[in-house]
């Protein structure tokens, strides 16, 4: 059974606010076993509508729409449907008089083109929508040669769609026999090469068609592995991932640092904690960045004792006592000072103007009771990417140290 969530409106299409109800019904429809194979947009424009919806119901066994109920003339979900359909729109008695009845709850006079909210496709159900004038739309279209298709047209007030799903719709796909399989998923992030070269150290887990399903995706070197499997229960799902899980681990060592929302900060402090051990850190290039990542992870654990911020060279020599700078000779002054078992230090940025030929290197250092070990990446990324790029080579090298 494959999904379709099809999200309506100018608003939407020009980008003014963010579909976030597309993302929640995703969610909801692959927790409940159902696959979400397309994402729709369109805007207020009648043919456009009638075009998404046709393709929709093509190619998909369930639709779920989202904005358009309401009572103006840009609202043209409920005509679209028809006319995509083929059916008449007729007035519901029953959802007129509750359109009417939360009016007269809220003590006043409704409108006459509110009543063209009662207006459905023939043989519709209606979807009752508690705390809106909305009521959605239930309709099952035949398809010849193959099984019907459920179309569910909800508002777009996101208060009101979600309660009208957990009401009605999500009972209405159990009726039908949704929800007799979960899906789950699982991440497992790793660091310290990129995107292909990690892909070509596993064997061929990306294949189209393979159960459970592996995507990999990076996001600012952070390359994570995404398993999708389903099974009549969540167990059986997350039985079903754990061989692949198993695999990408083995075959990728230590270049796995955790998994969910787990970063890289998480893992060093899990791993300080571990070994009762205490790091501290001097930043020269990052901006804080490691203090910031280290002392939300560590909380009130003493287990990271704290970290310099530092802004050129000058005030670095009148801190640490070191001249001249050196990463190496930063992050053993850095250790000494918080008396920790680890100094961390992140080097300057190398000056990009003028631009080098070659990408310069970063530099950065770990000193530990037996000694200090100093590395370099090349300087070159997105500019917005730097920072984040050079303060996680940081805290992999104190990471992969305490493993080795
Ligand atoms: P109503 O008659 O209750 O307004 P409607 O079905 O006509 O319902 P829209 O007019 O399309 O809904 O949207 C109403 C509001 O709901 C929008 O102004 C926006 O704030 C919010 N909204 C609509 N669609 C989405 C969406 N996909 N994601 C998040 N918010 C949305």
């Amino acid at each position: 059974m494959h999904a379709e969530v099809i999200s309506i409106g100018d608003e939407i299409i020009s980008g003014q606010i963010l579909d976030t109800n597309c993302q929640w019904l995703a969610q909801r429809l692959e927790e409940m076993g159902i696959r979400v194979l397309y994402h729709s947009g369109v805007g207020d424009e009648l043919e456009a509508m009638v075009g998404v919806f046709r393709l929709a119901i093509d190619r998909a066994d369930v639709i779920v729409t989202t904005g358009g109920l309401g009572p103006t003339a840009d609202d043209l979900t409920r005509q679209a449907l028809a006319q995509a359909t083929g059916r008449k729109l007729v007035l519901d008695a029953g959802a007129l008089e509750q359109i009417r009845a939360l009016f007269a709850r809220r003590k006043r006079e409704m409108p006459q083109r509110n009543e063209s909210q009662a207006l459905f496709p023939e043989g519709s159900r209606v979807v009752p929508n508690p705390n809106g004038t909305a009521p959605g739309i239930d309709l099952e279209i035949p398809r010849p040669g193959r099984a019907s298709c459920r179309f569910f047209a909800l508002p777009g007030v996101p208060a009101e769609m979600k309660e009208m799903w957990l009401g009605t719709v999500v009972h209405e796909l159990r009726k039908a026999g949704a929800g007799r399989q979960v899906i789950r998923h699982r991440r497992i992030k790793c660091f310290g090469v990129g995107e292909s070269q990690m892909e070509a150290m596993l064997p061929d887990l990306v294949r189209r068609g393979r159960e459970p399903r592996v995507g990999i995706n990076a996001s600012q070197a952070t390359i994570i592995f995404r398993i999708t499997a389903s099974g009549p229960t969540e167990e059986a799902a997350l039985a079903a991932m754990e061989p692949t899980v198993e695999t990408i681990r083995k075959c990728l060592g230590n270049l796995v640092f955790g998994e969910e929302d787990d970063e890289l900060q998480d893992a060093v402090v899990r791993l300080l904690r571990q070994r009762k051990q205490t790091l501290a850190t001097v930043e020269w290039g990052t901006a804080g960045l490691l203090a910031d990542w280290l002392g939300a992870a560590a909380g009130n654990d003493p287990c990271y004792r704290g970290g310099l911020v530092l802004g050129d060279e000058a005030t670095v020599q009148k801190v640490l006592g070191v001249s001249p700078p050196d990463v190496s000779t930063m992050a053993e002054a850095c250790r000494k000072r918080f008396g920790a078992d680890y100094g961390l230090c992140a080097g300057p940025f190398p000056a990009l103007d003028p631009p080098p030929a070659e990408p310069k290197p970063f530099h950065y250092a770990l000193a530990s009771p037996s000694g200090v070990a100093v590395q370099a990446v090349p300087f070159a990324a997105h500019p917005a990417l730097l920072k984040v790029l050079c303060a996680k080579h940081v805290l992999n090298l104190a990471r992969l140290a305490m493993l080795s």
